[in-house]
């Protein structure tokens, strides 16, 4: 029987019902910290923000969620404990570092020029899923990498590197970032290059690219596609994502596709110049639930593919079962 590492302990894969692949309850953009003239964090407030969010998560058969928030993006396994506690929902936490351009990529190449930074963040990755994150005792459940747009920095490449290793190491699963929907056959043709099997990747924010040529590469390729960013039509229109999705599960894709939103519910420093509302009114961790699965069943999508993508396939991607 296969166990997960979860903010509160350790779960059982069998256990995982629906669970949404890609959500973040609190961020801090790097360089958050020197922004001391932004008002107090107020974590009780945010905790209660966390946790109204997660019942109402709770009350449409969520049972799980994964916040992939890697160390530099102002992580709280803590936090993430508490709302995950308060509300009973699972929280799986990561490991991992994120895209150069944002993220802890100073401290590693000032490192570079003594030390083999590759070695040192496998130690750190690995550390956090078998003894746990810092004195929290909170164990990493996944693994997260990420690259910016159109190209993978020697950086991003390296932390791609440690993921690997500390995966075949540990057995904890990868889930990436990547940008313009481009670069996750490169982040995958590194992963499988370091030996993992492609059925324990998630290439997350796949649905940025409605290019089918890109997803049906990443599908022979064995990876999962993270059509997890519903609803950030900032970013691609949710037509786009929704026309690929369509396609894709008319060919029978619903074994390698995971859903989410990618919604950040917090966020570390001064509050956003307008409410998140306002800037992205679909951008809400229900709207998978309340707008695409109806649009898929309108499609003629079956029930039996809308579950294998949001209960099948996290836990087949937890379990390592393959496929
Ligand atoms: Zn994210």
């Amino acid at each position: 029987m296969s166990t997960i590492n979860t903010a509160t302990g350790k779960c059982r894969t069998d256990d995982l019902g629906i669970t949404l692949m890609h959500e973040h309850l609190l961020i801090g953009w790097p360089g958050w910290e020197s922004d001391t003239a932004a008002p107090a964090w107020d974590r009780r407030e945010a905790r209660r923000l966390c946790v109204d969010r997660m019942l109402e998560l709770k009350a449409l058969g969520v049972t799980a969620l994964v916040d992939p928030c890697p160390i530099d993006l102002g992580r709280d396994v803590e936090f993430a404990a508490e709302v995950s506690q308060a509300a009973g929902v699972q929280v799986i936490c990561a490991t991992g570092l994120y895209k150069e351009e944002s993220g802890a990529a100073p401290y590693y190449k000032f490192r570079g020029a003594f030390a083999d930074t590759v070695a040192e963040m496998t130690e750190t990755f690995v550390k956090e899923v078998t003894e746990g994150i810092g004195p929290t005792g909170i164990k990493a459940g996944v693994i997260k990498v990420a690259t910016g747009p159109h190209q993978v920095t020697d950086y991003e490449k390296a932390v791609i590197t440690a993921a690997a290793r500390a995966h075949r190491a540990t057995g904890a699963p990868i889930t990436t970032h990547t940008d313009d929907g481009t670069m996750g056959r490169e982040q995958l043709a590194t992963l499988t290059g370091e030996g993992v099997d492609p059925s324990r990747v998630v290439i997350g924010h796949s649905c940025g690219s409605a290019d089918l040529r890109y997803h049906v590469d990443l599908l022979d390729a064995g990876a999962f596609l993270g059509f997890d960013r519903f609803g950030l039509e900032l970013l691609q229109p949710d037509r786009l994502r929704l026309a690929s999705l369509i396609g894709l599960l008319g060919i029978g894709a619903e074994r390698q596709i995971v859903l989410s939103h990618d919604t950040v519910w917090c966020w570390r420093g001064r509050p956003l110049p307008l409410p998140v509302e306002t800037m992205a009114p679909k951008w809400d961790p229900r709207h998978v639930f309340q707008h695409i699965v109806p649009a898929l069943r309108d499609a003629g999508v079956t029930q039996a593919k809308i579950d294998a993508m949001l209960i099948d396939n996290p836990r087949r991607y937890f379990a390592g079962a393959g496929r």
